[in-house]
């Protein structure tokens, strides 16, 4: 059948739809790109943020629309809302016809089956304890960077969080696998690898750790960055740390979610660390790799959260200097501890008023730290043609900063030295730099936001 995927939130959700597709693929489904030459739409949903939800049930009106008009359309939702929501989801009968969480992937070509055929509805929200879609290839589409997802599932219940309920329990992958992944990536031309989890550096398969898989990945030919992307701060070892600093491959970015800067705030999100702690880890990581770069997410307005908490959150993110933040206004999450537990007491306009606050806070400190790097020159990968100028091409550092520059010789997937000569609060802007002489234009004046 003809089959048009959309996916929702987070990379994830991303690399789950690679493994979708090449599950669906392997029964001789093909993929559209338009939904109107669809005959099966799957919506892989994402069940984190509010908005992520309005989107989805957006999307879910639309096809009711199309449904009248094109009666067999088979209708689908898997992911994190299908898991989280599926009663709601159920009741929107007839328009949704599958509804599969993340671990029920490999029984999509069945449900689809079922549901085209005869009519009937296939719905599958099983967790599993043991599902790693190990024994899977995903279909990646071409680019330089490929996602590997190392560890699925998640056991740290923070109280805001769905993932433990929509992902299910902490399992990670065995290395070996995961090794071969990487070096069919290199083969297929990618660059960079990203290792993805909920948790990513708790990963640990029998004696080997996250440290050790990280050297692994790293060993592989063709690769010449590895990333990773979510951590939590309760799981870095020094050994981690060192390992980071020693290898050229391993890039010095780390994404550290605080969350929140007030330790009775932390202790309600049941984060497992306080305020100094989560301090006393940013200096222990800025001693043994200086050139590090540090970005978090922030949530302002949890329950209970006092104008002193916000300010000991604002506190904090003046004192560390992220290079920048995903930073969010609370809202409950159904199921979540927070929902059933705590009042959601933090009005709407108080919740905006902090947000903004934190945003003004964290675009001067956004736009100092990269003040600094002007003058500096970066190894940086280049990636894809700039959305505001297609002559330009848009490239990253080591430490994950956006670099907008022009070279009439550079395609994706190589690595150019930019010197950078204006920095915005989201990108620098550079020049390349080769065999002593540079490309042109210099700029002179910064037009990135
Ligand atoms: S560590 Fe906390 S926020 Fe992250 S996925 Fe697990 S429960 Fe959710």
């Amino acid at each position: 059948m003809k089959i048009f995927l959309e996916t929702f939130g987070c990379q994830m959700n991303e690399y789950d739809s690679e493994l979708i597709r090449s599950i669906l693929r392997s029964h001789q489904h093909t993929f559209v790109e338009q939904l109107d030459q669809a005959e099966v739409a799957l919506l892989n949903t994402c069940a984190i943020r509010e908005n992520a939800h309005e989107r989805i049930y957006h999307r879910l009106d639309d096809l009711k629309g199309r449904k009248r008009r094109q009666k067999n359309l088979v209708v689908g939702v898997l992911g994190c809302m299908a898991q989280n929501l599926r009663q709601e989801l159920a009741e929107h009968a007839p328009i949704v016809d599958i509804v599969a969480g993340p671990d029920s992937y490999k029984r999509l070509p069945l449900l689809i089956d079922a549901a085209s055929g005869k009519g009937a509805k296939g719905f599958d929200f099983s967790l599993s304890e043991y599902e790693t879609y190990s024994d899977i290839a995903p279909q990646r589409q071409p680019g330089v960077n490929a996602w590997i997802a190392i560890m699925r599932g998640c056991d740290n219940f923070c109280t805001f969080c769905v993932v433990p309920y929509t992902r299910g329990r902490e399992r990670s992958r065995e290395p070996q696998n995961i090794v071969a992944e990487a070096h069919r990536i290199a083969a297929e031309g990618f660059k960079q690898v990203t290792l993805l989890g909920q948790n990513v550096n708790s990963y640990r398969y029998e004696q080997s750790d996250f440290a050790d898989l990280m050297e692994s990945v790293a060993e592989v030919f063709g690769i010449r960055r590895v990333r990773f992307t979510s951590p939590h701060p309760k799981d870095f070892p020094r050994k981690l740390l060192h390992t980071m600093a020693a290898n050229p491959k391993l890039c010095k970015h780390i994404h550290l979610p605080l969350q929140s800067g007030s330790d009775s705030v932390l202790d309600r999100m049941n984060r497992t660390y306080t305020r100094q702690e989560f301090l006393d880890l940013v200096d222990e990581i800025r001693a043994i790799i200086p050139e590090v770069s540090l970005t978090t997410d922030v949530i302002c307005g949890f329950c209970g959260e006092t104008d002193a908490d916000f300010e000991e959150t604002l506190g904090v993110m003046q004192r560390v200097e992220f290079d920048s933040a995903f930073m969010f206004k609370y809202s409950p999450r159904k199921q979540t501890i927070a929902e059933r537990k705590f009042a959601d007491d933090v009005p709407e306009e108080v919740k905006t008023q902090r947000l903004m606050r934190l945003i003004d806070v964290q675009r001067e400190i956004s736009k100092k730290r990269n003040a600094v790097e002007v003058g500096n020159v970066y190894e940086v990968l280049v990636e894809e043609p700039s959305k505001k100028n297609s002559d330009e091409w848009l490239g990253r550092t080591d430490q994950n900063k956006g670099v907008v520059f022009f070279d009439d010789a550079a395609k994706p997937g190589d690595f150019v030295q930019v010197r950078i000569n204006a920095a915005g609060t989201n990108t620098l802007r550079g020049a390349v730099e080769r065999n002593g002489w540079r490309r042109l234009p210099v700029q002179t004046e910064c037009c990135v936001s």
